[in-house]
């Protein structure tokens, strides 16, 4: 019998009505790509939360990226970020409109853009949790070239989970593998202390379904507690150099999510003494001419339910839009473009395409 067979077996006896909420994109992506959703008795339900990068940006960091691609500005990010809607059109879109607009796989790339063209502007649209934080702290602390800044919309686990937790339908949660090798198990206790079961979850769909078992064992015993079910990655206190070098460049701040609206203390900006490094600032001018006639007042799509989606209230195939005007090849939300968002999983490994 194959570890999942005997994890799904173990699941099964001790099955009861539970919604557990994933945070992470990678996640979902590995629960869709497996069909776990499909092998795990009806009653247990695996709801998708804020957990992807892409997914959570807001329109108006993607317009704010795109308001320096049109100032003449070398502006790069990842490939699924490039694909994101903003007011108007994607950062790809702006690159059909002869913007220097460019995908790099790091931080790094985008740096030796700027060493090798040091009379242009070059700026690092960074997304991200936790997870890529450090990575981009420890860049700038190695000092990169003058014409070289990060835009940022770094954003954080736990005030996600904290601002959600009274409005949505949820019984335990799996915290994201990737996050808690930085943050270190500690910071989710609060919901354990709130009773919630919260289990640390690796990869594999083996990790996965050990961590729905363990949440059943969790509920079963009436005992709520964080657990680390990928110890191969994750100690208890996480990444203690990585959480440093995050707390000497950024600090935490508001920030705005795609869906969500603005959550306290869910986002990081520079230190002022890294301000040469901050786009926001350096451009502030130019951005704020760029963007003054955009209005956000309805931020999202009336159709698109990506809110709601991102908040684990509703499914994909509840949108009016899925899969006829909203496909990976032509998304309207942010949920359709990464790999990791829960409409692209679900158009992708339910058979739709
Ligand atoms: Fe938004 Fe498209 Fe998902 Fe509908 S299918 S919620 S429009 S991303």
């Amino acid at each position: 019998m194959s570890a999942e067979s005997e994890l799904l077996e173990k699941i099964r006896t001790l099955s009861r009505p539970v919604k557990i909420m994933h945070i992470c994109g990678t996640h979902e992506r590995t629960i869709s790509r497996n069909g776990l959703r499909d092998v795990l008795p009806e009653e247990i339900e695996v709801l998708s939360g804020p957990g992807c990068p892409v997914c959570v940006t807001p329109k108006e960091e993607i317009d704010r990226a795109i308001a320096l691609a049109e100032s003449g500005i070398i502006v790069t990010s990842f490939g699924d970020m490039m694909r994101v809607p903003g007011s108007s059109g994607s950062l790809m879109d702006a690159r059909s409109r002869g913007c220097d607009v460019r995908m790099v796989y790091s931080i790094d790339d985008a740096i030796a853009i700027a060493e090798k063209d040091p009379e242009s502007k070059v700026v690092f649209f960074a997304i991200g949790f936790e997870t890529t934080t450090p990575t981009n702290a420890a860049a700038i602390l190695r000092k990169p070239p003058e014409n070289f800044s990060l835009l940022l919309t770094h954003k954080l686990t736990i005030p996600a989970i904290e601002a959600l937790i009274d409005e949505i339908e949820v019984d335990a949660f799996i915290a994201p593998g990737h996050v808690c090798t930085i943050i270190g198990i500690h910071p989710f206790e609060q919901f354990a202390e709130k009773g919630f079961p919260i289990i640390a979850a690796g990869f594999e769909a083996d990790e996965l379904l050990l961590s729905i078992l363990m949440i059943l064992e969790q509920l079963k015993a009436g005992e709520y507690k964080v657990e680390n079910a990928y110890p191969r990655a994750v100690k208890d206190e996480g990444n203690v150099r990585a959480q440093e070098m995050m707390d000497k460049v950024f600090k935490v701040t508001d920030s705005q999510w795609r869906g969500l609206g603005t959550i306290p203390d869910s986002g990081m900006v520079m230190r002022p003494e890294f301000s040469q490094y901050n786009a926001s600032i350096i451009y502030a001018d130019l951005i704020a001419e760029k963007m003054k006639n955009i209005s956000y007042e309805n931020s999202l799509s009336s159709l698109c339910h990506c809110a709601d989606i991102l908040k684990g209230k509703e499914k994909p195939d509840n949108c009016p839009l899925f899969s006829k005007k909203c496909t990976p090849s032509n998304p309207v939300g942010s949920c359709m473009v990464s790999q990791e968002g829960m409409c692209y999983n679900w158009f992708r490994y339910r058979g739709v395409d």
